[in-house]
């Protein structure tokens, strides 16, 4: 029987964050067994908001691969590939942007959250814009049958079910109606509490070191009421807190109590939370930096899985072109 075909992209615009971490990593890493696995690095995406300084984008690829094999991403379970390398992707992006309303992409709340948020970069492109539809065709040219998400990406998901629903429509029944795997903590703030991105340089690296960490830590907004070292805390609006949330799920009463009786000043748990965020990434770290010194098998892995996606994207494109008649 086939296997269920798992499928997620990374962005290499810079080195990974605990954003992504939490956000869909941990959950693909610890079903990488399951499924068979698609994991590629989208470069064109990239271009999207890079478009003006792409030069970046390469060093930023592999560190990425590197981060993932370093959390623990195995190559031999998995699909590891680059966007640019599968050209049948921009063809039936080609096709899903002839069968897509405008006014889908208008309404999609990332482009507008965007828009707003990235003001120093020019975003009014149509690549931008229609940065959904080739979402649709990375998970589509593989017939994705699950794409693990944070709660954000819902509605680009929702677009790519209803771009593979209107093919199916128009030319006859083809492609899955992907589900999302959604995170258990989907949504990691940056430390300034918007959500973490690099953009908004708000991120703690997974390769920050421990006095990085800390100062970002530091940083972080806290209960604006609790002035005095004795005055109560309010967990509830604490960004330190949602960290708590995140590593150390298991103690967070303790966590929540000893903050509402002022048992512990802030500094000393943004001190204590910066300990236990480097702690989690120390042995990550050190699988990195050896993987570092051998940037070719980094490359030979990538070449790998282009070769065997292509085999998938190639047949997908033939039967594509002879679904609309056009082959
Ligand atoms: S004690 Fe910790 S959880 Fe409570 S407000 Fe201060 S930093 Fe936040």
């Amino acid at each position: 029987m086939e296997k269920v075909k798992m499928l997620t992209g990374f962005r290499p615009t810079g080195k990974l964050h605990l954003g992504h971490l939490h956000g869909n990593i941990m959950n693909m890493i610890k079903h990488q067994h399951e499924y068979e696995n698609f994991f590629f690095l989208v470069d064109w995406h990239a271009l999207s908001t890079e478009y003006q300084n792409p030069v970046n984008i390469k060093k930023n690829l592999l560190d990425c691969v590197i981060d993932l094999i370093a959390l623990g991403v195995d190559p031999k379970l998995t699909h590891l590939y680059r966007q640019s390398d599968i050209p049948e992707i921009t063809e039936l992006t080609l096709y899903f942007s002839m069968i897509t309303p405008l006014s889908w992409l208008e309404r999609c709340p990332t482009y507008k959250e965007q828009i707003n948020q990235l003001k120093s970069k020019d975003l009014s492109t149509l690549g931008f814009l229609s940065y959904p539809v080739i979402m649709a065709a990375d998970i589509l040219i593989v017939n994705a049958n699950i794409v693990p998400v944070g709660e954000d990406q819902l509605p680009h998901l929702e677009i790519t079910r209803e771009i593979a629903r209107r093919f199916n429509y128009l030319y006859g029944q083809y492609f899955n109606e992907p589900q999302e795997l959604l995170s258990q903590s989907t949504r990691v703030p940056g430390t300034d509490g918007r959500k973490m991105s690099k953009s908004y340089g708000n991120a703690i690296y997974l390769t920050d070191d421990h006095e990085t960490i800390t100062k970002k830590v530091k940083m972080m907004i806290t209960d604006p009421q609790r002035i005095k070292l004795k005055d109560p805390g309010h967990p509830e609006v604490c960004n330190v807190f949602t960290f708590y949330n995140i590593y150390k799920k298991q103690d967070i009463k303790n966590i929540e109590h000893r903050c509402r009786n002022a048992d512990i000043g802030c500094t000393a748990c943004k001190s204590e939370l910066a300990d236990i965020i480097y702690e989690s990434l120390k042995d990550f770290q050190g699988r990195r930096q050896e993987l570092e010194k051998d940037p070719q098998s980094i490359y030979k892995i990538l070449e790998e899985g282009k070769n065997q996606v292509r085999k998938i994207s190639k047949l997908t494109i033939k039967q594509v072109r002879e679904k609309i008649g056009i082959d």
